[in-house]
């Protein structure tokens, strides 16, 4: 009900108990004394910024640029600050971070990377049905240090068919099934002490591979997988089933490479990845759904631009009622009337933002959309009465951004083109101007369209495109696996900054009033860039 206080849940525990607050003795602040002169000084006088509903009274919708937030007291090292969210009701992560299910950002690689540093990714649905699945199959089956997805070939390949993959992918060992593919039986391993001498490159892979196997069970730990690796002297250790299928291979170069990640985002009774998947709202997505459920999707985000419709609303129900282990993140919305009308259908979570993506044209084509920090806040508030998490999607150009959406009622961010430029996102990098770049596109720009096969975005009646976004490059970044971390720890300095130890401090700090912000003017938010410079380098954001 709309009744409802918006400070019901705020004594939200800190969620770290060592480090305990010190209180402000000083004075001056809450006494009323006297100015020279004869004049009282007010309490009212030493008030620092605007409590984020005074803040948000106002006819204006601010984004993120508009507002800054004053510094709190630091009585903590950032190391300590707990970035653990929720990003759906049943949905905990240790990073606040999301990627989003757009086709040059999210597939088995990004959503592998987002969870094992303690996010999550949500694979798109701009491909088919078996394309989806097999993306999420292949980060569930993922097992860190092992290789879950390893090439392989049939008794009946030909030796010539190793160079290729060895001249393509620079692997040598490669496991041989009777079918060519993982998931059937064993039956040998070439590996280059196999085929250096020979001369013939036509030679059946039968003739020549070795037979004569080590192999570990499906279930061995890597600490296991290495014991044997060490002790047969060999280089590839091919995992199996008790059928004797192969189910993935070990490689002692990645074991070495191996690291831990004690943040990822997984489920803690098979220790598998946690992964999210997008749908539409035809038919044709209950299909969809099915088949994501039979792979073990966790989540799934029913990815529309306005989401207060019919057809949203009854998918929800529907999905609700039928795969009630599934998670919903419904939207996207950015009002609290379309915020009720997908909590009252069920969703688990909402994805709020409308027409600021970087990628995005609504706001121009559509005439509708709101500015991403007042959208965040009021619709943050209205769901925090329902125990329904949201997540700040679009628009996210710094940190300083994640930190604002945090700071406003996100528990999680999700972000596009921030990650569009790593290793992990889909497409090849490419050289303009001495860049080096990639691919970034709208899910709503003609040329996604055109690919996801015109019947998902226009009706069927009307053939004309109306595109809502346009297609482009950003640069590289690296990998995720560097990138990710140093967000985290960005945002743990901004925490830190805030006197905020956690993001539920956070929370509770900001609907307290303890944490105030203020509104910028122009001539301040250009003294709060880098300005005055002849030239400068900016490295990440
Ligand atoms: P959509 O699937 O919600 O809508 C496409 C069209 O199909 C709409 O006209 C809709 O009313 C219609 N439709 C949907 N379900 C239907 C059903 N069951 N029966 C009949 N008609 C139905 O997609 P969209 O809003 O155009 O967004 C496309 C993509 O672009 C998404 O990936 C979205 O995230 C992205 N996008 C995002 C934003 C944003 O601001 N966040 C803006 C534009 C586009
Ligand atoms: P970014 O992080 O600012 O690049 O924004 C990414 C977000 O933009 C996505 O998560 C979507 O919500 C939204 N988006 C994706 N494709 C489009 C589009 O074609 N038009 C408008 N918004 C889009």
């Amino acid at each position: 009900s709309h009744s409802r206080s918006p400070f019901l849940f705020l004594s939200l525990p800190i969620a770290t108990a060592k480090p305990t607050k010190m209180s402000n003795n000083n004075n001056a602040l809450t006494k009323k004394t006297v100015m020279p002169g004869g004049k009282a000084y007010e309490p009212y006088m030493f008030e620092d910024g605007l409590d984020v509903f005074t803040l948000f009274n106002k006819q204006h919708g601010y984004t993120y640029d508009d507002l800054i937030m004053l510094p709190g007291h630091i009585y903590f090292s950032a190391d300590q600050v707990n970035l653990k969210s929720r990003l759906t009701k049943n949905i905990s992560l240790n990073v606040p971070l999301v990627s989003s299910p757009m086709d040059t950002v999210t597939e088995h690689l990004m959503a592998i990377n987002m969870a094992l540093l303690g996010g999550l990714g949500i694979i798109h649905y701009n491909n088919t049905i078996e394309e989806q699945v097999a993306e999420v199959k292949k980060v569930k089956r993922f097992k860190n240090g092992f290789i879950t997805d390893p090439m392989v070939l049939s008794p009946k390949h030909r030796l010539s068919d190793v160079d290729n993959i060895k001249a393509k992918y620079g692997f040598s060992g490669v496991p041989i099934t009777e079918e060519g593919r993982i998931g059937s039986k064993l039956v040998g391993i070439v590996t280059s002490r196999d085929t250096d001498f020979i001369k013939d490159r036509s030679t059946l892979l039968a003739d020549i591979m070795t037979t004569d196997l080590v192999t570990a069970p499906a279930n061995a730990t890597l600490e296991e997988a290495n014991n044997i690796m060490k002790k047969c002297k060999k280089g590839k250790l091919p995992m199996i089933n008790d059928k004797g299928e192969l189910v993935a291979l070990a490689s002692r170069d990645d074991l070495v490479k191996n690291r831990d990640f004690p943040l990822a985002t997984k489920d803690h009774e098979n220790k598998k990845l946690l992964v999210g998947a997008a749908l539409g709202t035809r038919e044709t997505d209950k299909e969809r759904l099915a088949a994501l459920d039979a792979v073990g999707v966790d989540v799934v985000v029913i990815d529309s631009s306005q989401g207060d419709s019919t057809y949203q609303q009854e998918m929800i129900r529907w999905i609700k009622i039928n795969y009630p282990r599934v998670e919903v993140i419904g939207g996207n919305v950015v009002t609290c009337r379309q915020s009720e009308a997908l909590i009252a259908a069920g969703a688990d979570s909402l994805r709020v933002g409308m027409g600021v993506g970087s990628i995005c044209t609504t706001q121009e084509v559509m005439a509708c959309g709101r500015p991403q920090a007042t959208a965040v806040f009021k619709t943050g508030l209205y769901a925090s009465q329902f125990g329904v998490p949201i997540i700040a999607d679009g628009g996210i150009r710094s940190i300083g951004h994640i930190i604002k959406a945090l700071s406003l009622g996100a528990s999680a961010v999700m972000m596009g083109s921030l990650l569009a430029g790593t290793e992990e996102a889909p497409g090849d990098y490419f050289y303009k101007d001495g860049m080096r770049l990639k691919k970034y596109r709208g899910m709503g720009s003609l040329e996604a369209m055109v690919k996801g096969g015109d019947q998902r975005y226009f009706s069927e009646t009307e053939k004309i495109k109306v595109a809502q976004g346009v297609s482009g490059s950003v640069v590289d970044k690296g990998t995720v696996k560097k990138y990710v971390p140093y967000l985290i720890q960005g945002i743990k300095h901004g925490l830190q900054d805030l006197g905020c130890i956690s993001v539920d401090n956070l929370r509770s700090d900001v609907y307290n009033g303890v944490v105030r912000y203020e509104v910028r003017s122009t001539a301040a938010q250009v003294e709060g860039s880098v300005h005055s410079l002849f030239s400068y380098e900016k490295h990440f954001i």
